[in-house]
């Protein structure tokens, strides 16, 4: 029994140690992704419910890894926040869509915002402000064409700060979205304390609005809270033309998700804005 116990400790700190190593050689990949330009940007059109017209676009990370392929955000920005990667490299994403965001606008395919989305860690950079500050002075964008969107959770860890770091940024003259609303704990009435001027609708509660009348009732509700809290609402994740169909009865402001289309690299978006103009 005693040999038994001493293998399974043995067994246990070799998973445990080949865990740790995977996360090193992660962050090892990441930190050269960083040097050889190994991130991408796809964007997500934000959508206009009433209209149809494209409002906005999302910016979302992925990486393309020579050993792994084309990799989802939520398999490795855990590493790179537990890593401070997260700061770096969420710096590069900010350049690159403001970059993206003026090249459509100079090239008459789209002036709308480009939406970024922000980690605690680089929220926590004093200096965030100036950050962004000196990137839309590098690429041109006008300060109103650019959205930031932090979780309620990131702001509600320290209220104070937040408000202040937000304050700054709002200066600057750019948008500033809550993200995933309704998964976290923080209520309405206390974050339009803070300078904010859309709610993002988390995509869970949003996936079954049409089957399940609660659902749709708290959905419903927040929408309308919001709208008497003079902020514009955006619904993630819809799917269904029956959602969308909801979604303006309620009326809603912009919807997000596959429906419209599913996030694509800058080039396809490029195609996609010219064919409308086209058309
Ligand atoms: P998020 O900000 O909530 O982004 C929305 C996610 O929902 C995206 O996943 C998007 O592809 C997906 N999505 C959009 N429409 C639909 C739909 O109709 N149905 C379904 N099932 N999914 C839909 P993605 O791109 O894998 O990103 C996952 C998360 O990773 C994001 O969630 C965000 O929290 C994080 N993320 C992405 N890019 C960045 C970044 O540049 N910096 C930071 N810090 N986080 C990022
Ligand atoms: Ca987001
Ligand atoms: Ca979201
Ligand atoms: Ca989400």
């Amino acid at each position: 029994a005693k040999e038994e116990g001493r293998n399974g400790f043995r067994f246990y700190t070799r998973q445990l140690s080949s865990h740790v190593s995977e996360r090193l050689v992660i962050e090892n990949q990441l930190r050269q992704a960083l040097e050889q330009q190994a991130f991408v940007l796809h964007y997500q059109p934000q959508v206009d419910v009433a209209s149809g017209e494209i409002v906005g676009m999302e910016a979302l990370l992925r990486w393309n890894s020579p050993e792994r392929g084309l990799v989802p955000p939520d398999r490795f920005i855990p590493i790179a926040e537990d890593s401070g990667l997260i700061v770096p490299i969420g710096e590069w994403v900010l350049r690159a869509a403001c970059a993206q965001a003026q090249a459509w606008r100079t090239a008459g395919l789209l002036e709308a915002p480009v939406a970024v989305n922000l980690s605690a860690r680089q929220f926590d950079q004093s200096k965030l402000p100036e950050l962004i500050a000196q990137v839309l002075e590098e690429t041109g964008l006008p300060a109103r064409l650019l959205e930031l969107e932090l979780t309620e959770s990131l702001v509600m860890r320290d209220p104070e700060r937040s408000s202040d770091i937000l304050n700054r940024c709002k200066a600057l003259g750019l948008q500033i979205a809550v993200d995933d609303f309704g998964t976290g704990y923080s209520s309405l009435a206390y974050l339009r304390r803070f300078p904010i001027d859309r709610l993002k609708i988390d995509r869970s509660f949003i996936k079954d609005i049409v089957e399940e009348p609660d659902d749709a009732a708290i959905a419903r509700t927040v929408v309308a809270m919001a709208h008497s809290l003079r902020l514009a609402v955006v619904a993630e994740g819809v799917e269904s033309v029956a959602q969308l169909r909801l979604l303006r009865e309620w009326q809603c402001d912009i919807y997000q998700g596959f429906l419209s289309s599913r996030p694509l690299p800058g080039e396809e978006i490029s195609a996609l804005l010219a064919g409308l103009r086209a058309a």
